[in-house]
């Protein structure tokens, strides 16, 4: 592991390119503080969803690259080996099974989705749209 001694981000890499500024203030700035692997992998993430709600615009908020109309939809993150989606306390309950099913892990209001596997469009999709229904 690598510190960043000007920003205090930590790294596999030593002296991994990075954004290296105040916090991220949109999706761009915050997925080129990832990466290469990390960030292409966010970025599926980031059109699928956009293509699902084409209505909606994209902000960074809690350091979380997050979808809104009106109120907050959904938001994403990178971590070490995994991708979090937010789809909030209601959006998992409702999916619970299917995460399951589907082999994901989940918390109250995050599911994981480990980057080496394989996008879950259908369930993205689905998840994003009932999102949207109740934010
Ligand atoms: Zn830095």
């Amino acid at each position: 592991m690598w510190k960043c001694e000007n920003c205090g981000r930590t790294f596999e890499k030593t002296n991994q390119s990075h954004y290296c500024k105040e916090k991220p203030k949109t999706i761009d700035e915050y997925l080129d503080t990832f990466d290469e692997d990390r960030k292409n992998i966010m970025a599926q993430y980031r059109d699928l969803i956009k293509e699902t709600l084409p209505q909606a615009k994209e902000k960074n908020s809690w350091n979380m690259p997050t979808f809104y109309d009106g109120k907050n939809i959904i938001h994403f993150a990178g971590h070490k080996n995994h991708l979090g989606i937010y789809p909030g306390p209601k959006g998992v309950e409702e999916f619970l099974e299917e995460i399951k099913d589907i082999g994901l892990s989940s918390t109250k209001g995050a599911i994981q989705i480990p980057y080496d596997r394989e996008i879950p469009m259908d369930f993205i999709i689905r998840l994003t749209e009932f999102s949207y229904k109740n934010r």
